[in-house]
Formats: structure tokens, C-alpha cells, sequence
């Protein structure tokens, strides 16, 4: 079988040719009908395999969907794929790009890498129905598959759980409506199988992340010696988080990049045709799109980064987005890397020395530990989840959000570089942008909006848990067990940032005060009653009590004031 391009879609031939096509009097109804409808979406449709023959000739026993971040040859929908008669479906669909607008490196990423895995499948020699974002296409993924559940009329569908749970809704009513059974699979690519979570979970007010962490380091045996955590600890923390000094990182290995080819570059043109409003740019976009090049880019991480990786995952400095970050997220969340092997990689730097046991387990402890708890709370917690706002922040987000034009240094610096690459890492995203809004009293949902259309590894069932959970505190404490609050001197601590800035981290009123110092004090003052008596939070709020009431009203003035015009 040979995929050919043809534009923006995909024709893909049978090994039997067209010649093996039934050729009753209902199945050239059937044939015209689907050909005019393919006509009209522009759509390619997949090949001519050898038909059955009676009641069923011409239709796909199974329609086999692969979403955009199911980009997996191992994935549970393709499990027992008979390519003579079933059909694998894959979607471009606009509303992904626009539910939220979405940053353009990300929306150029999820769709190359479906072509490329698309084409991939085809050079198989699986039959592929690839609807390609075309003008006149379908907006909705859940509208796209009725129009072919009509026109195809398969016997049943089959996907894996979908990373977003209005994705997964809306195809399964759109399978209901067309009265056509679904087989929703479960997603095995995970370490912690959605079942296995529920019974962890079940009877406790709060997922904490050492209490997830612990239970899959013992039932996996990662990082464990005759029951016992390697090297004596559950973590090794206390040897990370330092910053960089005066002197800056030095020399930071850059990551393997990876150069847009032909198909890529077709992407790119489309998407600047398509989303000319969409926020960020795509002169930087190098990110792995193939399960090749993805591989790569572990190999380099594994070789270059990982061994600093733990010592300074907290720190940021201006002009260095990647610093000793792995750069894995957006292909370990398109499906082009599995979890498993990722950890394995980690753990053989271990095993043959070329990585110490604080970066590796470090690492291991976002992949084992976080990655996995946010996707079992997310499927948990939908959909009331992306309502919660315990914290009552009703605040817009300020417009530079969209732009990075803020008085702020951080914020502008951090902003500019999510613009520029689609990306941030973890402490950019949890302790600048994240912390501002939290402090400055932003709605939660728009928060979640910002986040789930600016990085490139964006996929709501990793994205919710961490902006409203984490970051953002509106669960009320079910993912994190305090908000994640600082004042501008952590960011002097952990970055160069405040250096090149105009306010003073160190000041919390008059003019130069740092926002992020007045609006933590402001914070604080706000949600006393909720967290005064809390154990893990009672310090923090026993330092307000020793302000002077005279610095804390000009503390209000100001916070006031920062929320009318933020900086
Ligand atoms: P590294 O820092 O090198 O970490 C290695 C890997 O661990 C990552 O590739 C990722 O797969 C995993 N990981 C690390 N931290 C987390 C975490 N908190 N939750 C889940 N997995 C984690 N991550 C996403 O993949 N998509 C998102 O949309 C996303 N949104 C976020 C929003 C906020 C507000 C915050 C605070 C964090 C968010 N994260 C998200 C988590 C984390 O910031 C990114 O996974 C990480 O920065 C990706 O960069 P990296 O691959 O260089 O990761
Ligand atoms: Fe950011 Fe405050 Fe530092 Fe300026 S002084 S860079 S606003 S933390």
C-alpha cells in the first residue's frame, strides 16, 4: 500500500486496487453517496480493501478513531485492527483550534505530527479516513464523525478514552445519535489504569501528590531496594531547587532541535492562512513531530540534561527556556513517547552512573508521580471539575496575558518566551504567571482558558489539574494542600528577572513596590480567615499579624489600585 500527498489530504490505496470494490446496486448508491460527500469536505478517503459481500459489502466493520493526541502504534483502539475491513478515522478539526484560541506552534504541532502519523499507518498498509482542515471542513470532531457515520456506516466505532472530556462527550452522543456502538477503550498508554486510581482515591478528601508517589513507587518498584526507597529517601528535594547566583547557569547544552520539513512547512502555511488572529509565532517551532525524532530528543535529554536536571529545576533565567528541562511533555502528550519508556530511560542513566539518584528520581517523580496523579484526578473530577473557584476570584486576566506587555519584567520575559516557543517550564508557569493571577485574584476559568491555549503540550486532562488545582487553588486544597503563594523575593531568589526590572521585590508600597510583594501581603490579608489556622499555612499568616495596620491599608491602597490597572 502507498500513501501519496496531494495537498492537505491524504490518498491512500488498497493493495487490491479500486478493482475489488463490490459492485451491487446498493453499494453503488452507497459509493456515489460517499464520494460526493467526500467531495463536499474534502475529504480522502481511504482505500478500497477487499469487501465482504451481502447486507454489509462497502461498510467498515469498525471505525477505529485516532484523536490528535492518540498518536500511538500501540494504541488500545487499533488493538485487533483487521485492515480488510475496518477503517482507522483521524479528524482535523477547526473547534480544536479555536474552543480556546490556541497558541499556533501548538496547533501547527498537533497537526503535523497527525500527518506524519497518518502517513506512517498508510506505509503500513492500514487504511486511513483522514479528514484534512479544509476551508469549508466541519468545525466540531463530533459533527465530522456523524456526517461519517452516515456516509461510511460502520457496524460499530472504537476509540481509547479521550484526554478531554468534552472531545470524548461529544463523540460518544454523536455515535448515540447516528445509533452506531461505541467501544470506549481504556487509555493503557498511562502507568496508573483508571480503575487502579479509583481505588487508591477512594475515601480520601485529598490526592497529595507523596501519597500517590509513594503508592506507585511500591507497586512499580521504581527507585525501590528490599521495599525501601533507593538512597534512603522518598525524595530528594532538599538537594534541588538551588538557584543560579550572580553567575548565571553558563554553558546550557541546547536540546536537539528539530528543523520543520516539507509537511511541516505545509502545516505552518495552512495554520497562518487559517488562524492569521492566533496568539504566538512560529519562527522557533523545532519540536519533534514523529516518533523518530521524538526518540531522539529523549536520547538527547537523557545524555545532555538529565544529570543536571535536579539540582536546578526551580531556576529561570532570561534568554534560556529550556535550561536542563527535558522538553518531552508535548510528544509524551501527543503519544509519540510512552511514559514507560520514558522512566526507563531515566532509570538506566542510573543503573550505568551517567546520572545522579536526585536528578533521576527528580524526573521519575514528575513522569510516576505527577503526570499520573493529574490525569486520574481529571477523569475523576470532570466536568464539574473546571467550574470549582474556591477561592471566590472573579478578576479578568489582565490583556498582556496575550501580549507579554507588562511592566513586569517576569512577566513580560516569561510571557514573550511563551509567545516565542510555546513554552515555559514548570516554576515559569507555576510561580510568574501562575502566581500573578492567583494573587491578583483572576476568575479560574480563565486562567485555565490562557493555559490550555499557549503551550504547546497543552491537553486539558494534564493542563486543568495543574492551573486550577495547583496553581490556582480553586479545588480548595484537593490537588495541593496550601496555594502555591510567594512573594517578587522568590523570583529574585530563583531568576535573574529582577535585576533588569523597575520595581523592588523587597518593597511592598509606594511606587516601586513589586506587584507580586504587594498583592502577596494583599493576598494574605484577604484569605486570612480561610488559612490562618491551618496547619500548614498558619506561619505564613502569623507574619501579616506583625505588620503595622498603617502598612497594610497602603498595602490595600495599592493591591486596589494594581487590580483596576494591572502592571
Ligand atoms: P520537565 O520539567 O523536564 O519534566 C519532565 C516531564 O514530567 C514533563 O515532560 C511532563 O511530562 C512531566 N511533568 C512535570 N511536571 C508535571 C506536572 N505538574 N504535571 C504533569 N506532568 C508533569 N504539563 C503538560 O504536559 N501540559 C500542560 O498543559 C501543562 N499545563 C500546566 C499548567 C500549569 C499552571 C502548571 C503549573 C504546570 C503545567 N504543566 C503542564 C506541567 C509542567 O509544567 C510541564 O509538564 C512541563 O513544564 C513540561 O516541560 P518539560 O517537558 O521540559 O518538563
Ligand atoms: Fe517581577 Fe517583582 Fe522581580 Fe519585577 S521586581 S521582576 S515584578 S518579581
Amino acid at each position: 500500500m502507498q500513501g501519496s500527498r496531494t495537498g492537505e489530504t491524504t490518498k491512500i490505496t488498497g493493495p487490491e486496487g479500486e478493482a475489488s470494490r463490490s459492485s451491487t446496486p446498493m453499494n453503488v448508491h452507497g459509493e456515489k453517496r460517499l464520494a460526493s460527500e467526500a467531495r463536499r469536505l474534502h475529504v480522502h478517503l481511504a482505500p478500497a480493501q477487499p469487501s465482504p459481500s451481502g447486507r454489509d459489502a462497502g461498510r467498515p466493520r469498525r471505525l477505529r478513531l485516532v484523536l490528535g493526541d492518540q498518536l500511538s502504534r500501540g494504541l488500545s483502539a487499533l488493538a485487533d485492527m483487521d485492515p480488510a475491513r475496518d477503517l482507522i478515522w483521524m479528524c482535523e478539526a477547526a473547534e480544536e483550534a479555536t474552543h480556546v484560541p490556541s497558541h499556533k506552534a501548538r496547533t501547527v504541532l498537533f497537526l503535523s505530527a497527525m500527518r506524519h502519523f497518518r502517513d506512517e499507518l498508510a506505509a503500513e498498509g492500514l487504511p486511513v479516513h483522514y479528514r484534512a482542515l479544509e476551508r469549508e471542513a466541519d468545525t466540531r470532531l463530533a459533527d465530522a464523525l456523524a456526517v461519517d457515520l452516515r456516509a461510511l456506516s460502520p457496524n460499530a466505532v472504537v476509540m481509547t478514552e479521550a484526554g478531554d472530556h468534552r472531545v470524548e462527550t461529544g463523540l460518544r452522543s454523536a455515535c448515540v445519535g447516528a445509533g452506531v456502538p461505541v467501544e470506549v477503550r481504556a487509555d493503557d498508554r498511562f502507568l496508573c489504569p483508571t480503575p487502579a486510581f479509583e481505588r487508591w482515591a477512594m475515601g480520601r478528601g485529598s490526592l497529595r501528590l507523596e501519597h500517590f508517589y509513594r503508592h506507585m513507587r511500591r507497586k512499580t518498584g521504581v527507585l525501590m531496594a528490599d521495599g525501601e526507597p533507593r538512597g534512603g529517601r522518598w525524595n530528594f528535594d532538599q538537594d534541588n531547587r538551588k538557584g543560579f547566583g550572580r553567575q548565571g547557569p553558563g554553558l546550557v547544552p541546547p536540546p536537539l532541535a528539530f528543523a520543520p520539513d516539507a509537511l511541516t512547512r505545509e502545516v505552518m502555511a495552512l495554520v497562518e492562512r487559517r488562524f492569521p488572529q492566533a496568539p504566538g509565532g512560529l519562527a522557533r517551532f523545532d519540536w519533534p513531530v514523529t516518533r523518530a525524532q521524538a526518540l531522539a530528543a529523549l536520547d538527547d535529554f537523557i545524555r545532555h540534561r538529565l544529570p543536571a536536571f535536579g539540582p536546578w529545576q526551580d531556576a529561570m533565567w532570561t534568554g534560556e527556556p529550556y535550561l536542563w528541562h527535558a522538553r518531552l511533555s508535548a510528544a509524551m502528550n501527543l503519544g509519540l513517547l510512552l511514559p514507560q519508556e520514558v522512566n526507563d530511560a531515566a532509570l538506566t542513566a542510573l543503573e550505568d552512573g551517567s546520572a545522579p539518584i536526585a536528578s533521576v528520581e527528580g524526573f521519575v517523580r514528575q513522569i510516576l508521580g505527577w503526570r499520573e496523579l493529574v490525569r486520574g484526578l481529571y477523569r475523576r473530577e470532570m466536568p464539574g471539575y473546571l467550574d470549582r473557584n474556591a477561592l471566590e476570584a472573579h478578576q479578568p486576566l489582565p490583556r498582556f496575558y496575550w501580549t507579554g506587555e507588562s511592566g513586569c519584567t517576569c512577566l513580560r520575559a516569561v510571557i514573550g518566551q511563551i509567545l516565542d516557543y510555546g513554552y515555559a517550564h514548570h516554576i515559569q508557569r507555576l510561580m510568574v504567571t501562575g502566581l500573578f493571577a492567583l494573587l491578583l485574584g483572576v476568575e479560574p476559568r480563565e486562567v485555565h482558558h490562557w493555559y490550555l491555549a499557549m503551550f504547546v503540550d497543552a491537553v486539558e486532562w494534564v493542563e486543568a489539574p495543574n492551573t486550577l488545582g495547583m496553581s490556582q487553588f480553586a479545588d480548595g486544597g484537593l490537588l495541593a494542600s496550601k496555594p502555591y503563594v510567594a512573594s517578587g523575593r522568590y523570583i529574585e531568589r530563583m531568576s535573574d528577572y529582577c535585576r533588569h526590572c523597575r520595581f523592588d521585590p523587597a518593597r511592598s508600597e509606594g511606587p516601586e513596590a513589586c506587584p507580586f510583594t504587594t498583592l502577596f501581603w494583599d493576598f494574605l490579608d484577604r484569605h486570612r480567615e480561610r488559612f490562618a489556622n491551618h496547619p500548614r499555612t498558619a506561619l505564613m499568616w502569623r507574619n501579616l499579624g506583625r505588620l503595622d495596620p498603617e502598612r497594610l491599608v497602603a498595602i490595600r491602597d495599592r493591591a486596589a489600585a494594581l487590580r483596576a490597572d494591572p502592571p
